[in-house]
C-alpha cells in the first residue's frame, strides 16, 4: 500500500501549522463532520488511531473485566488487543472462506452467558454482512462494535459500511486507503454517545480544550471520569480533509484493477481471488488470493515474486497464532488458519499500473505451469 500523498495534504498541514492552531480544533471539528456524512453517520469522534478507538467503544458499552468479547483472529491484532484493554477476554471466532469475515454462525458458536460484545471486523475492505450480525447481536442482547478500519469506501446493502453502525472504529494509518500518518475516528448514531466518547478521548473534560481557547469568556472545565489522551491533531484532520476527498476516485480505480487482476487470475488454476459478497462490494483495501490447490506453495510464491520485484505480502495475520495470544484456548479455527496459511495479498496501490500487473500474473502464470 502507497498511500496517495500529494502537493495539496503538503499545502493543507503548512496551513494548520502557520495557523497557530495545531492540536485539536477547528480543522479536526470539520474532519469528523464531513467523515461521518461520507460514512452515513450521525457523529464523528477523531481520535490517534483505530485502536485507541476500539479501546474507546469498547469503554462506551462498558465492557469490564470479567466480560467476553467475541472477535475474530483473522485481524490484525490490535482488534482482540483492544479487548484486553479494558481487562475483558477476546474469545476467538472463525471466519468464512469467502470473505474472511465472521457471521451470525461462527459467532454464535463460540457465544457464552459472558459474551457481552462482538469487535466485528470488516476484514480488508471485505463488508461483513452487516443486516444479518447487527439482528443477531441485537437479539442476543450483546453489543456490537464494527472494526471498519479497513472499511472507508466499502459498501453493504447500498449504503457505506458504517450506515447504521452501533459503533464503528476506523483507521487512516497510512496503510489505508486515506490516511492522516497515525489517526482514526469514531463514529455513532447518537449525541449522547458522541459527547461521552468525546469525553473519553479527552481526560474526562466537560468542555474540550479547543471549546476553552475559542471561548470569549473564561470557562471552567470539569474532569468528569477518568479518561485518556486519545485526540488527533488539527496538522493531521488537514491532512485527512484533502485524503477524504480523494477516498471516492481511489475506490474506483483499485475496483477496477482488482477486476482486472480476477479477469487476468480466471485461469490459472488454484488461485482464488478475493471477490464482493452479495449483500456488498469491498474497496479493495487488500486484494488477497486463496491457493486453493496451487502448484506452488504460498512461501514459494512469496519468494518467487520478491525475486521478481514484487512485494506481495502473506496474508491477514490470526492473533491466536502470535505469541502475545499463547495463554488463549480458542476452540478450532480451520479456516482461519486456512487463509493464513495459504493466502497472500497482491500489491494494490494508486501507482500500480497494467504493465506492472501483466508481470505479476505472468510470475503466477509460470509457477502454476512450472
Ligand atoms: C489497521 C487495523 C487496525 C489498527 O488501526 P490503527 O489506526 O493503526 O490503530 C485495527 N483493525 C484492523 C482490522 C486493521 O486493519
Amino acid at each position: 500500500m502507497i498511500p496517495d500523498l500529494g502537493e495539496e495534504e503538503a499545502q493543507a498541514a503548512a496551513e494548520a501549522i502557520r495557523s497557530g492552531w495545531v492540536a485539536q480544533g477547528p480543522r479536526v471539528a470539520r474532519f469528523e463532520q464531513e467523515f461521518a456524512a461520507a460514512v452515513g453517520a450521525g457523529h464523528g469522534v477523531a481520535v490517534s488511531s483505530c485502536t485507541t478507538g476500539l479501546h474507546l467503544a469498547l469503554v462506551l458499552l462498558d465492557i469490564k473485566p470479567g466480560d467476553e468479547v467475541i472477535v475474530p483472529s483473522l485481524s490484525f491484532i490490535a482488534t482482540a488487543n483492544a479487548v484486553r484493554y479494558v481487562g475483558a477476554t477476546p474469545v476467538f471466532a472463525d471466519v468464512e472462506l469467502a470473505t474472511g469475515n465472521v457471521t451470525v454462525e461462527t459467532v454464535d458458536a463460540v457465544r457464552t452467558e459472558r459474551t457481552r460484545a462482538v469487535v466485528a471486523v470488516h476484514q480488508g475492505g471485505v463488508p461483513f454482512d452487516t443486516a444479518a450480525l447487527r439482528k443477531a447481536a441485537d437479539g442476543w442482547g450483546v453489543g456490537l462494535v464494527e472494526d471498519a478500519a479497513c472499511a472507508a469506501g466499502s459498501t453493504a446493502y447500498g449504503a457505506p459500511a458504517g450506515t447504521g453502525a452501533r459503533v464503528a472504529a476506523w483507521s487512516f494509518h497510512p496503510r489505508k486507503l486515506i490516511t492522516t500518518g497515525e489517526g482514526g475516528m469514531v463514529t455513532v448514531d447518537d449525541a449522547a454517545s458522541a459527547t461521552r466518547l468525546k469525553r473519553l478521548r479527552e481526560h474526562g473534560m466537560n468542555v474540550s480544550a479547543a471549546d476553552r481557547h475559542a471561548s470569549k469568556q473564561p470557562v471552567l472545565e470539569a474532569y468528569l471520569e477518568t479518561a485518556y489522551n486519545y485526540r488527533m491533531t488539527d496538522i493531521q484532520a488537514a491532512v485527512g480533509l484533502v485524503q477524504l476527498g480523494k477516498l471516492a476516485g481511489l475506490v474506483a480505480q483499485r475496483r477496477q484493477l482488482a477486476a482486472r487482476y480476477q479477469e487476468l487470475l480466471a485461469d490459472i488454476d488454484g488461485l482464488v481471488p478475493v471477490r464482493d459478497p452479495a449483500y456488498g462490494q469491498t474497496n479493495y483495501q487488500s486484494f488477497w488470493v486463496l491457493l486453493d490447490g496451487f502448484r506452488a506453495s504460498r512461501d514459494e510464491v512469496l519468494t518467487e515474486l520478491a525475486a521478481r520485484g514484487v512485494s506481495a505480502r502473506r496474508g491477514i495475520m490470526a492473533a491466536h497464532l502470535e505469541p502475545a495470544y499463547a495463554d488463549a484456548t480458542p476452540g478450532p479455527l480451520p479456516v482461519t488458519e486456512r487463509i493464513t496459511r495459504e493466502s497472500l495479498i497482491l500489491p494494490l496501490h494508486h501507482r500500480l499500473t497494467e504493465t506492472d500487473q501483466d508481470h505479476i500474473i505472468g510470475v503466477l502464470r509460470e509457477l502454476a505451469t512450472r
